[in-house]
């Protein structure tokens, strides 16, 4: 299955012709520019033909315009040399303000470089993040009453994760209509190759460019500095660059980025504004069809025909991205993620959408040299993303049952793990009897656990708690509410239910264990004093598992002691895998990716090994099959080695030895 690579915005492949003219570059045009021999004289040829291609493409007339590593560098040169100026002119007595201003949505390395540099300086002015309204451009009313007190403004030309346009002209217009004296950054990374530029003749100060975001490698880009704007060198040393950037030129980086920006001048190698919005409309239509109740979180008209950003009521970005990646579709998240929770994107927050928009985003981007086949391609796959999540019953938005892709991605029986910040909620699905329980609802999670009920056409046989909820049972009324069910409490008054083997409810103090047939527990606190009470009356066995309902990653526990690791190295890598296979004929290989995701991939893992899956959130049921004697050998594995380690890591715990992960998981697997 090949890739299809939709992260351009963050970085992209590099173009043939650029591959070829680094390598050429290297390979005999490796002269030192500065040396005054042929071989020097070649290489500054090629570089100054580079520096002069740049300047017509961008219009930068007198200004300077300097090779260097990138756009952080950039950013940093031009923070540096405008707040140096403001650092003399305040000292020579001149008025230059108190706000050193940029915009909301800006990219960390602007207001990071700000704060940097400020304190370094010692210029301690104030730091203030200029809103943006619901569309994501700057508030032209904000920036208007501060632009009197601003010493430095960083405004973006276009946002990386929206793909939003700035008003540039309309910022241009209000700051010669109060004839500021601001000095303005432009970052133009993603402006690069995707909008006209005609630098010289706007009011831009700085304009910083990285070429990896335009088929150039990493490592290389370009500052444009307006001609009598102020400039101070960042490195120094052997006056390279006429003195503007010391250190002995990046000559590779240099021919490459030669290279795109002849395919740029050349109007061909790229595709129009026109195409690559004809490509986004049809992205954008594959998304909605095939993930009902998607909203995107940019406007069409106002942003780069490259970039998509949406969100899917109830489903996370850490599940989109796994979704995606396991059918091939490379995409990011917009939102940062951490151990446990989903960081909101600052971006989305600045634009003021709703909170669960702003932390479960999708950014899927492409590039001016993406082909129509490649679009076509993630079409198809988007499609299949789609069936697999509609068909596991957990899209919220989607109530009609689908059949599944494949057998497994239908969680109609058994146990499953839902997970919000940190705590868990426990789904006892029982085909059988068609019926489910739900333990420990969260708020979040109700949209989700509704669609499940709705879409499998269970009954609900309970909803209960095994601690007092923290919402004071909030979310289990709202969960009877999205049913419409009255009451769920259908225990009797030993506290049984005719449920699956057997549901008991057992009080330990303030904690309810809901005894599942004898193989499965859950529990609120994990504590001593509860385990103790289930030991007592030899109420739960040694391979009793026990499911909390907090989400400490540990996914489950027996009341057997913790076991030390006693066995080989977790972790096997593909290479290792390869020969560790046939020496365990009797190994058991496991998928602990999601149903949907198993569902989405398309082609053979581990070619010749029978697979079992057993989603990470389905693990708790399958534990203590695997611990009864004579335990065999098991491998997890995963996307990226995060979730088959979680999975070893448990089995360890509980005295299974022989547990293992594939470290790096599918992502580095050969293909
Ligand atoms: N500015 C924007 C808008 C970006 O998207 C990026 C890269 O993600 C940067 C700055 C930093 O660029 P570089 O990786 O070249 O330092």
């Amino acid at each position: 299955m090949k890739d299809i690579y939709l992260d351009c915005n963050a970085t992209t492949g590099v173009l043939p012709a650029a591959v070829a003219a680094a390598s050429a570059a290297m390979a005999h045009g490796y002269g030192n520019p500065s040396s005054t021999h042929a071989t020097g004289l070649q290489a500054r040829a090629m570089m100054d033909g580079v520096r002069a291609l740049a300047r017509r493409l961008l219009g930068s007339g007198e200004g300077r315009l300097m090779f260097n590593s990138g756009a952080t560098e950039g950013i940093q040169t031009a923070v540096l040399s405008a707040l140096c100026a403001l650092r003399e002119r305040r000292d020579a007595g001149q008025r230059i303000g108190s706000l050193l201003l940029y915009g909301a949505t800006e990219h960390k390395a602007v207001p990071e470089s700000l704060a940097h540099w400020n304190r370094l300086l010692g210029l301690n002015l104030t730091l203030r993040a200029l809103p943006v309204d619901s569309d994501g451009r700057h508030d032209l009313a904000v920036l208007d009453e501060l632009i009197g007190e601003t010493a430095m403004l960083c405004t973006m030309a276009a946002n990386n994760e929206t793909g939003v346009i700035s008003d540039l002209t309309a910022i241009a217009q209000l700051l010669e209509e109060r004839g500021a004296h601001a000095c303005w950054m432009v970052d133009c990374v993603q402006a690069l190759g995707k909008l006209q530029l005609n630098l010289a003749a706007t009011r831009i100060d700085y304009a910083p460019f990285s070429g990896h975001k335009l088929y150039a490698p990493k490592g290389i880009g370009m500052l444009y500095v307006r001609a009598g704007a102020p400039f101070t060198p960042l490195i120094m040393g052997g006056g390279q660059e006429t003195g503007q950037r010391s250190g002995t030129e990046n000559m590779a980086g240099i021919a490459a980025l030669g290279a795109v920006l002849a395919a740029l001048d050349d109007g061909v190698t790229f595709r129009s504004h026109g195409e690559l919005a004809q490509f986004r409309m049809r992205l954008a239509a594959s998304l909605q069809s095939a993930l009902p109740g998607l909203v995107f979180n940019m406007p069409f008209a106002l942003s780069l025909p490259t970039t998509l950003n949406f969100s899917v009521p109830g489903v996370s970005s850490k599940e989109l991205l796994d979704l995606f990646d396991a059918a091939g579709v490379r995409v990011s998240s917009g939102s940062a993620c951490s151990a446990s929770k989903a960081l909101p994107s600052y971006v989305l927050e600045a634009m003021e959408v709703p909170a669960w928009r702003a932390s479960s985003a999708i950014r899927m981007s492409f590039g001016p040299l993406t082909d129509e086949a490649t679009i076509v391609a993630a079409c198809e796959r988007i499609e299949r993303c789609g069936q697999a999540l509609r068909a596991s019953c957990l899209l919220p938005s989607a109530p009609a049952p689908l059949a599944p892709l494949a057998p497994s991605s239908a969680v109609r029986d058994g146990v499953t793990e839902l997970s919000v910040d940190g705590r868990s909620t426990w789904l006892l699905a029982d085909a059988a009897s068609s019926s489910c329980v739900i333990v420990d609802p969260q708020a979040a999670l109700v949209p989700r656990l509704a669609a499940f009920v709705r879409c499998q056409g269970y009954r609900v046989q309970a909803i209960v708690h095994t601690d007092a909820p923290r919402d004071q049972g909030a979310a289990r009324q709202s969960l009877q509410e999205a049913l419409a069910i009255d009451s769920t409490d259908a225990f009797d008054a030993q506290g049984r239910l005719a449920f699956g083997a057997g549901l008991r409810r057992i009080d330990c103090g303030d904690t309810q264990v809901y005894l599942l047939g004898n193989s499965l527990a859950f529990t609120g606190a994990l504590d001593a004093r509860v385990v103790a009470a289930l030991l007592s009356p030899d109420l739960v066995t040694p391979d009793t598992v026990l499911c909390g309902s907090r989400d400490d990653g540990s996914i489950c526990a027996t009341v057997r002691p913790v076991q030390p690791a006693v066995a080989p190295a977790l972790q096997l890598d593909t290479a290792g895998l390869a020969a560790w296979l046939p020496a365990h004929p009797d190994a058991i290989v496991v998928d602990v990716r999601e149903a949907h995701e198993q569902a989405a991939c398309m082609g053979q893992v581990f070619d010749g090994h029978a697979v079992h899956s057993v989603p990470l959130s389905r693990l708790a049921g399958a534990v203590a099959g695997w611990l009864r004697a004579p335990q065999r050998p098991i491998v997890f594995f995963c996307r990226s080695g995060n979730r088959s380690m979680k999975a070893a890591q448990c089995l360890r715990r509980l005295g299974h030895q022989q547990s293992f992960s594939l470290n790096g998981g599918l992502a580095l697997a050969p293909r």
